[in-house]
């Protein structure tokens, strides 16, 4: 069974986010889909639909606190409103845009695992990195390792190389491949690939043994193209 995420950044209203999962609900109702399917709307989005069982529903980011004085930032008390128990962490966007350091994205993961909740851990590396070589490569993102215990049970990986998210150039399947390959052998949790995943190639991607399902941004946005890339990896 492939897992196919959505990761809607900052796009997306209330009412749109609300239209767009409601499409995806019966879509996946009406096809008798198999895959998991997860959504990751933005946090304001939240309280605009139902949380149906047919979709995992899960926020972009969230603090390591259940609630205090930390301005503009989100805890457990928020999510617990909305009965949310899924975790992106370590995005490639969060480490470079937002500068979150290995240190503060280990101990949010810390405490979102101390809680139970399913995460999903993203590593990546930039392109400088890619162009030294896949031992390299391998090298700094296995840094991306560093405090995080890779045994949890509700773990979900993302290998994400950061030349490819937004771009529209996914990395090649044998990249994936070589990548998928190596981690695999060391962890053994499912493996998501995400990075200019589209309709086109979800599949094909897909295919390949050691990828467990896709972390979907740009080409997820219009409900019509999640439901053809849903389709293409029934
Ligand atoms: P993309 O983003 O599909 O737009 O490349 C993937 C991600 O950032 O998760």
């Amino acid at each position: 069974m492939a897992i196919i995420a959505s990761n809607f950044k900052t796009n997306h209203t209330r009412k749109s986010t609300a239209a767009f999962i409601k499409e995806i609900d019966s879509f996946i109702k009406s096809n008798s889909i198999k895959n998991e399917i997860m959504i990751f709307p933005t946090a304001t989005s939240l309280d605009s639909f139902e949380i149906s069982e047919n979709l995992k529903i899960g926020v972009q980011n969230a603090y390591p606190v259940e609630k205090g004085s930390f301005t503009g930032e989100i805890g457990t008390q928020q999510l617990d409103e909305f009965g949310i128990k899924t975790i992106l962490i370590g995005h490639s966007e969060r480490r470079h845009i937002l500068k979150e350091t290995q240190k503060q994205i280990a101990e949010k993961y810390n405490f979102y695992k101390e809680l139970g909740y399913t995460i999903v851990y993203c590593i990546g590396e930039p392109l400088e990195v890619k162009k030294l070589g896949l031992e390299k490569t391998l090298e700094y993102l296995y840094e991306q390792f560093e405090n995080i215990d890779t045994n949890y049970e509700n773990l979900i990986l993302a290998y994400e190389p950061v030349w490819a998210i937004g771009t529209g150039v996914s990395a090649t399947n044998e990249d994936i491949k070589a990548v998928h390959e190596a981690i695999k052998k060391k962890i053994d949790k499912p493996l998501l690939y995400g990075g200019s995943v589209k309709v086109e190639n979800v599949k094909e991607i897909c295919s390949i043994n050691s990828v467990d399902g896709a972390l979907i941004g740009t080409a997820s946005w219009v409900a019509e193209d999640f439901k053809q890339i849903i389709e293409n990896t029934k």
